[in-house]
């Protein structure tokens, strides 16, 4: 059984395999437990070569043992996630492993043991020292594997059993033990506690691992063509536990994202709350000249406004998934349109920013829901007004490209790096969610513009400006 667990800073400690996946120390540190279990594997090695060749295999048998290696290999390579496993990812090369202790002796477990990790290490390009340690322990624990399996004499299927469970406890033991001593060596750490650990974490694989191994040597010593009918369901229970921990781990991390979601909105609610309530307290309490209450009630309209805004946005987002609203499409004049957006911005506009219109001569009209190219026009254009702190030139072109009309806001503000311009668009998503340069948002905005856009069977996407900036385009059809 190999396991691998899903910490990610693990590229300079070991990686045992079975047991928490716990990185890889230097070989200086580790060379205690390595210079050993190596010097004992090339010797079980080695007798195990020489039974093998004395003892004269038929080609049957040596057919089932290439069969089995071949399967172990197989397994070993495309390890399987099992989900409440701390310890990650599990190999299933365990139960061929032990079915050729079992079914074919200590000798045969060994060489099978050796070859399937060997030729996943080198595939994978490990380092020598790990290659030497991970197949010498394969070695050592198929080896041992086959001896205790040894212990349960008979043929009959009590007997049969009974030897898988042997091989498979023994297969386990040998490799958690080594496994664990390895890291307690190189860390300078208690073995016992560690060993606890990494059995506690690793029990419920083993379990499935030795009830399969049962059915695997039973079916087995019926007849070898008939395990192959394993074979099938392995594969379907490998696929879909590597689909289900896909999911759950995508489901994780948009739980994260909702989180980090509830923060930054609640932070964003409360800063208007905060001016509106300060405003109408001054209000009520102070008496002011005419001119600095026109100045508290442009406070609280424009941060009303806000509000409203952003709990609109936050409906918005929650609506556009669950119910698909039909767009109410029809012909509008581009142009039109995004005059009225560039000049609602003008009025709000700071004094360092400048928002301009550009349109191409004759612009057909295009087929949209005038409603929501506006919401999506009044987004981008918002947005390049917020991400450009240092001031600087905003442009709102509209351009025919093909059968589409093409809507491209420009400016010269903060930009999106190259790997950040998919996700986005994506729910919750935002480049600065600590608000670290203090520009305030939820992550929903873009996510409404594709969703909206989409709906008008149009697209949306990113781009760097010349010079510096972003310049964010969606294309609707012509009417
Ligand atoms: P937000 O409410 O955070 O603005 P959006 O979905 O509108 O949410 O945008 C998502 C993220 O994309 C923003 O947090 C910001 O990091 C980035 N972004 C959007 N528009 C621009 C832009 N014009 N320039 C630079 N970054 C932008």
């Amino acid at each position: 059984m190999r396991t691998e667990s899903a910490t990610a800073a693990t590229t300079r400690r070991y990686r045992p395999r079975s047991g928490a996946r716990e990185g890889r120390p230097p070989l200086r540190a580790t060379s205690r437990a390595v210079f050993p279990v190596v010097v004992a594997a090339v010797i079980v090695l080695g007798f195990a070569i020489a039974e093998l060749v004395l003892q004269g295999r038929s080609a049957h048998e040596l057919g089932g043992i290439v069969a089995l290696l071949a399967a172990a290999i197989v397994a070993e390579a495309f390890p399987v996630p099992i989900e409440g496993v701390a310890a990650g990812r599990t190999s299933l090369a365990t139960i061929f492993i032990v079915g050729a202790a079992v079914e074919y002796g200590w000798a045969p477990a060994a060489i099978v043991g050796f070859g399937t990790m060997l030729t996943v290490e080198l595939g994978s390009r490990r380092g020598p020292d790990r290659i030497a340690y991970n197949a010498s322990l394969y070695t050592l624990a198929g080896g041992a594997a086959g001896v205790a399996a040894a212990l349960s004499s008979g043929n009959g299927l009590a007997a049969t059993a009974a030897a898988a469970v042997l091989g498979s406890t023994t297969f386990y033991l040998v490799d958690i033990v080594l496994l664990t001593w390895v890291i307690t060596q190189s860390r300078s750490q208690p073995f016992v506690p560690w060993f606890r650990r990494a059995v506690v974490s690793t029990a419920a694989p083993f379990a499935v691992m030795t009830s399969l191994t049962v059915i695997l040597v039973v079916l087995w010593s019926r007849s070898p063509f008939v395990a192959v009918a394993l074979v099938g369901p392995l594969v379907v229970i490998a696929l879909y536990q590597r689909r289900v921990h896909r999911v759950l781990e995508s489901l994780r991390e948009l739980d994260r994202l909702k989180n980090e979601f509830i923060a930054v909105v609640s932070h964003e609610l409360r800063t208007p709350i905060t001016s509106v309530y300060g405003a109408a307290v001054t209000l009520e309490q102070t008496k002011l000249d005419a001119e600095r209450r026109e100045s508290l009630l442009g406070v609280i309209y424009r941060e009303s406004a806000r509000l409203v805004r952003l709990v609109d946005q936050v409906l918005w987002a929650s609506r556009v998934e669950t119910a698909r609203i039909e767009p109410n499409i029809q012909a509008c004049d581009a142009e039109e349109l995004a005059a009225a957006v560039v000049k609602a911005a003008q009025t709000y506009l700071p004094a360092n920013l400048s928002v301009d219109l550009r349109t191409q001569e004759s612009l057909p009209p295009v087929a949209a829901d005038p409603e929501k190219a506006n919401q999506v026009l009044v987004n981008l254009v918002e947005n390049a007004v917020k991400y450009s702190p240092n001031g600087g030139r905003i442009e709102v072109d509209i351009t025919r490209v093909d059968g589409y009309v093409r809507f491209a806001v420009s400016d010269e503000g903060l930009g999106i790096p190259e790997e950040d311009r998919d996700r986005i668009f994506d729910k919750f998503q935002r480049l600065d969610p600590e608000l670290a340069r203090g520009i305030g948002g939820t992550g929903l905005g873009l996510f409404i513009c594709r969703e909206l856009v989409a709906q008008m069977d149009g697209s949306i996407m990113v781009a760097p400006r010349e010079g510096g900036g972003s310049m964010f385009t969606f294309d609707l059809p012509v009417a």
